[in-house]
């Protein structure tokens, strides 16, 4: 099928749509999708969904590694001594976390409010109290550490909680270790899209240009101690499964009994 006659198919639908009065024809891909999976959500949109697996619910951190050199209190994890690590691994995935820097606020641009939240390990997005606190750009809250700066600075004040709602697409590697398909990230802070599909060059050290290096399809979320006493709450992540189906039979057009093929 030339491309004008493609167009003007679907024009009618869509006009067809659009007035409400539907002619019968019905455009129908041929692909036999798998039911997505029922998800109950929290009862607010920051609590984890029914199918989240729960890194820190205020309780405890048995799911960290090093989690006992950290605090819990009053039911919020507070930075204590080295990084911890997350005993689950993932690759794509969806991250819920929330932050608050310190307050009284102390200290200046890196200096102030600093974690970081590592994508499997390896991959930072600076956790920051950027509010009122200038640094270099791509060093702020919501940044690639060392790679981009955050679409927009959308800190709250010190002491109030940021929310961080990551969707995370793993790189891939080829046998003989080179990259397959980079790292992409979107992220929101406080629900303002801060990256949008964010193509990563690597990872992201404060003293080297950004390289990939081959690993494993799954790794840990990591979070840094950088020295500040930053808290965290509901850390909660979903695997992000995709969805499932066959063409079980080419494109067609249906309008009644008839189905006309749609030329590929
Ligand atoms: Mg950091």
């Amino acid at each position: 099928m030339n491309t004008s006659l493609k167009h003007l198919l679907l024009g009618s639908v869509a006009v067809c749509s659009l007035s409400g009065f539907c002619s019968a024809q019905e455009y129908l891909n041929g692909i036999e999708w798998k039911q997505p999976p029922i998800v109950t959500p929290g009862s607010e949109n920051h609590l984890p969904p029914s199918d989240a697996i729960v890194l820190f619910d205020g309780k405890n951190t048995s799911r960290w590694e090093n989690g006992e050199k950290w605090k819990v209190v009053d039911g919020e994890l507070v930075v204590g001594q080295g990084t911890i690590t997350s005993k689950d691994k993932f690759g794509d995935c969806q991250v819920h976390i929330e932050w608050s820097a310190p307050t009284p606020p102390k200290g200046s641009g890196q200096g102030r409010g600093n974690s970081g939240l590592f994508l499997m390990g390896i991959y930072e997005i600076q956790i920051l109290d950027s509010y009122d606190n200038p640094t270099y750009f791509d060093g702020q809250a919501g940044a690639i550490y060392k790679q981009t700066p955050p679409l927009a600075n959308a800190n709250r004040k010190p002491g109030e909680w940021n929310s961080y709602d990551i969707f995370w697409t793993a790189p891939r590697f080829n046998e003989d270790g080179t990259l397959k398909s980079p790292a992409f990230i979107t992220a929101m802070n406080n629900g303002v899209l801060v990256l949008n599909h964010f193509e990563l060059l690597g990872d992201t050290p404060f003293n080297q240009p950004p390289k990939y290096r081959k690993h494993d399809e799954t790794g840990p979320l990591t979070l840094q101690d950088h020295g500040d006493p930053v808290r965290f709450r509901n850390i909660w992540v979903r695997p992000i499964v995709p969805v499932e189906g066959k063409q079980a039979r080419p494109p067609f057009l249906r309008n009644g009994n008839k189905e006309t093929p749609i030329a590929q």
